[in-house]
């Protein structure tokens, strides 16, 4: 696929998680540095299918959550409402495997691409954005 080398983003092929020590180790710095946290210390985090690109969710990310994120290969969101670190999947088998994770321009949104499996939305949708259309705009140009 890409050849993403010393990328601190890159996602390690074997789902390596914890290092053993027990501890956590902190989000790789050349990383933290570049996020643009909001009030909350969150970034959000736009979820798409890499093989299909569609957009599958939005959800919230603390540095841990990234950091989870990018070292274990499932995504961990921080979940606002429970206020409490959630890993897609745990409760529902929608787990999502981490393909790549991407930091956009300003740094306060990430583009995590998954392997989805099941429904990416707690409702049982395939997307979070599955017929819920506001609106069809046409001829706005
Ligand atoms: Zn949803």
């Amino acid at each position: 696929m890409d050849s993403t080398t010393a990328d601190p983003f890159r996602v390690p092929e074997n789902g390596a998680a914890d290092n053993g020590s027990g501890q956590h180790p902190a989000l790789d710095p050349t990383v933290a540095e570049r996020l643009k946290r909001d009030a909350a210390g969150l970034v959000a985090a736009v979820v798409q299918q890499h093989d299909t690109r569609e957009v599958l969710m939005v959800g919230w990310m603390d540095d841990e959550a990234l950091r989870r994120t990018l070292t274990s290969g499932r995504v961990t969101y921080w979940s606002r409402s429970r206020q409490e670190y959630w890993r897609k999947g745990d409760t529902s088998g929608h787990v999502q495997w981490v393909k790549s994770v991407a930091l956009d321009c300003d740094g306060d949104a990430l583009l995590v691409t998954v392997d989805q499996v099941g429904a990416a939305c707690h409702t049982g949708t395939h997307t979070c954005f599955d017929g819920r259309d506001l609106a069809a705009v046409t001829g706005s140009r």
